[in-house]
């Protein structure tokens, strides 16, 4: 398949000659493993002791990676993206909270993106996370097979008509809904969950997607037992592939505790896996839609294959790739530019709300385990494209 990745022009033709300085800036400290670190360190501190840090990070890692604190601010980043045909997913990237308040607030903000999808084409899916909806602890208790007490239960009840809520609305509104994947000690209740949501709500087609993390083994026979089961029943599956953000933390538990980790092996058995299901969702696409949630370019050129090997159009409506705003613009922008259906998540919320988000991200862009290099490599290529013009 033709590389269409390193085309730079492309992946940042909405980016100013400063914006580019300060992305080049801004992955060459990430890139820095010790600097992230202290970094983290500090500024978890300085949120703590309410310090003035908030204009620092805005300035900063914020701005890179969010579309602004409040829904309405992404707008216009919304529209910006969309001239380039590359769609957004609003994503309220409040996390961490264990209150009931929280988690009614989360809800309508989910309700609202989901009006806003509604009226734009620019942002074809609305998201949650199963945990901004009800507490770790009763999700873990369930997956355990731990009884609730009543209060719990009670609990327990109001996140199901949480998730009930905004299917329906989903549902009646015809808005694809994301539902994202978190730690696998509380997985199977909201898989569970999940599953009753789309036999209820995907009996004409996709519109609740559930998420497979592929560096868990147990995944794939996870995903072809939920076809058979789909094809029995009669409703459609909408499944989100990722690789999986928790490894360090699924490992350490695992270790700790002294149960196999979930998992897999290697880097390499991730990646099988993970384009293993790609292929397998192509193979059933008559009764599953699929966003690939990945900045892996193999992974990403791999899809494009068997679309084109199946013929199926690079523009099916059953067919997403998605990024993570701030990251892989070259993917994001060069699919678009060669008709393919792409959405990139775009994050917000209150600054010290969406730390945990941003630090996930400074952590997985570090020169150990991400893909910096790649991301410092491209803004040098356009920055010395320019340049030569
Ligand atoms: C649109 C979008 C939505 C997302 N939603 C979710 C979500 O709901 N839940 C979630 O958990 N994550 C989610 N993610 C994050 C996603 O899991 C990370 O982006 C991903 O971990 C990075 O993988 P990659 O496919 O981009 O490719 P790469 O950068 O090639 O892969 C890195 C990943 O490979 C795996 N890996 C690395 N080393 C090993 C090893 N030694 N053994 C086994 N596996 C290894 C890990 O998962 C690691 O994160 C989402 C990402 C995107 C782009």
């Amino acid at each position: 398949m033709e590389n269409i990745f390193n085309n730079t022009e492309v992946a940042f033709a909405l980016k100013s000659d400063t914006e580019l300085d300060r992305a080049y800036f801004l992955f060459k400290m990430i890139d820095n493993q010790p600097l992230v670190r202290i970094g983290t360190a500090v500024t978890n501190f300085a949120i703590k002791a309410h310090l003035p840090v908030e204009g620092l990070i805005r300035a900063t890692v914020f701005d890179h990676f969010c579309g602004g604190v409040n829904e309405v601010d992404c707008l216009s980043v919304v529209d910006k993206m969309f001239t380039k045909g590359v769609s957004s997913v609003l994503d309220y990237s409040v996390e961490g909270k264990e209150e009931e308040e929280q988690f009614d607030a989360a809800l309508e903000m989910t309700l609202k993106t989901i009006e806003f999808a509604k009226e734009r084409e620019a942002i074809p899916f609305a998201v949650f996370k199963p945990t901004g909806f009800g507490r770790f602890e009763l999700y873990e208790k369930i997956g355990a097979k731990q009884a609730f007490t009543d209060s719990e239960q009670a609990e327990w009840d109001k996140v199901i008509a949480r998730f009930d809520l905004v299917c329906q609305q989903a549902h009646d509104k015809d808005v694809a809904l994301l539902i994202d994947a978190e730690e696998s000690w509380m997985q199977d209740a909201a898989d569970d969950l999940v599953t009753k949501m789309m036999q209820k709500y995907n009996t004409e087609k996709p519109i609740v997607f559930n998420t497979l993390q592929m560096y868990r083994w147990d995944r794939l026979d996870y995903l072809k037992k939920l076809q058979e089961k789909a094809k029995q029943e009669g409703f459609f599956i909408g499944m989100k592939l990722v690789r999986g953000a928790y490894m360090e933390k699924e490992n350490t538990r695992a270790e700790e505790m002294g149960y196999s980790s979930p998992i897999c092996d290697s880097k390499e058995a991730t990646d099988q896996n993970y384009d293993t299901a790609v292929l397998y969702m192509m193979e059933h696409l008559d009764r599953m839609a699929l966003f690939a949630g990945t900045h892996n370019e193999a992974s990403s050129y791999k899809l494009m294959e068997f679309l084109e090997k199946k013929a199926i159009a690079k523009n099916d409506h059953r067919v997403w790739f998605g990024q993570l705003y701030g990251m892989s613009d070259n993917i994001s922008y060069n699919l678009a530019a060669n008709g393919y259906n792409d959405a990139k998540y775009l994050p917000f919320g209150p600054v010290r709300d969406v730390m945990p988000y941003l630090i996930r991200r400074a952590e997985e862009n570090t020169s150990v385990a991400g893909q910096t290099s790649r991301e410092l490599a491209m803004i040098k290529a356009e920055r010395k494209r320019r340049k030569g013009k």
